[in-house]
């Protein structure tokens, strides 16, 4: 029999929340299409999804399909780009949804498609499927799970909240006793995650929020499970430069749950796998070099780059130390 040489392909899964996992995404289809290897599986948190005046968002799914399209609006860094807020304004005089929260009508058009395929009775992984089928994004988007589990916070005084409304309405102000993505413990993967995860070559972990991207796809059970069986190598990049959280609140989450702004202490927190925790390797920034001999003492190979994702060609040599550090 002629044994044919399978080619040296790269398969590659990335996990990941909304703007910085669509940065990062970007950077991984440049360098990935530069070697020729085929489109990554991003499995993205749904944590933030919710309910607003009838339909269904999904803030990291959208961030993610917008900016791999193209029509995404960089320099808000939300939404799509040109959008218009005709239906927000009308909204707003109905008393209707949240009034500091703006629904772009572009935006609104794909929450609509999106919550009459689930009412159709689509399931959460198959809506995905159809936001991807629009625009060639090269690369698979999966949700963590069909299951609605949205992260919720928890107040010292035992008050609740979305925390879409603690992010955008409060900007994270108010002290966080702890996160809750009720009923995920009885979620699953989505159809394809556990997979994915299961035949890759490497997995790596977007510079995206710890605690609130991150931590809800790793609490779905089976997700960690299958990132401990898997023989892939996993690699997560720090979202954490010089001390600092670049863009966004992440500190606040990440004191919420005892871990330093640092990008050693969030290392800790993902855990050495040798140890069963979950990395094989974490990309520290130039200006973080100093913490390197720290996470290498914690049994998580420390490599160091420069982690500011300024475009897709920066982050795709971001990505390029990943693959390199996942060889070694
Ligand atoms: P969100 O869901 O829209 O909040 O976005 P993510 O959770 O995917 O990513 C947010 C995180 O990305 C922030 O907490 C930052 O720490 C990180 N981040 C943003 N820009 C950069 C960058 O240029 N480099 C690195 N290393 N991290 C970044
Ligand atoms: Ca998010």
């Amino acid at each position: 029999m002629s044994s044919r040489r399978e080619p040296d392909v790269t398969r590659v899964v990335v996990l990941a929340g909304g703007v910085g996992g669509a940065k990062f995404t970007l950077g991984v289809r440049e360098a990935l299409a530069r070697r020729g290897d085929p489109e990554a599986t991003v499995v993205v948190n749904t944590g933030d999804d919710l309910w607003l005046s009838g339909v269904r968002l999904q803030p990291d799914i959208d961030s993610i399909v917008y900016a791999l399209a193209g029509v995404n609006d960089t320099e808000r860094g939300w939404g799509r780009s040109g959008d218009s807020e005709r239906v927000n304004a009308e909204l707003q005089e109905w008393g209707a949804g949240w009034p500091w929260f703006t629904l772009g009508d572009l935006d609104l058009g794909t929450h609509l498609a999106r919550t009459g395929w689930l009412r159709e009775g689509l399931t959460v992984t198959q809506v995905v499927e159809r936001l991807s089928a629009r625009w060639p994004l090269g690369a698979r988007l999966l949700p963590m799970t069909d299951a609605e589990v949205d992260t919720q916070i928890v107040l010292a005084d035992g008050r609740r909240m979305h925390f879409q409304e603690w992010w955008t309405r409060h900007r994270a102000s108010l002290a966080p006793a702890r996160f809750e993505n009720p009923g995920i413990d009885r979620a699953r993967p989505a159809p394809g995650v556990a997979e994915a995860i299961a035949d890759a070559d490497i997995v790596l972990v977007a510079p995206s929020n710890p605690v609130v991207s991150i931590g809800p796809i790793l609490a779905v059970p089976g997700v960690s499970e299958a990132l401990a069986a898997t023989s892939a190598t996993i690699v997560g990049v720090s979202p954490i430069i010089g001390g600092r959280v670049v863009r966004g609140m992440a500190d606040v989450c990440l004191a919420a749950i005892g871990v330093d702004t640092a990008a050693d202490a969030v290392a800790r927190h993902y855990g050495a796998r040798a140890d069963g925790g979950l990395l094989d390797g974490w990309l520290l920034a130039e200006e973080d070099a100093a913490l390197a001999r720290d996470v290498d003492a914690a049994g998580i190979p420390a490599v160091v780059a420069p982690l500011w994702m300024r475009d897709a060609h920066a982050t795709a040599a971001i990505v390029d130390a990943c693959l390199a550090a996942a060889g070694r």
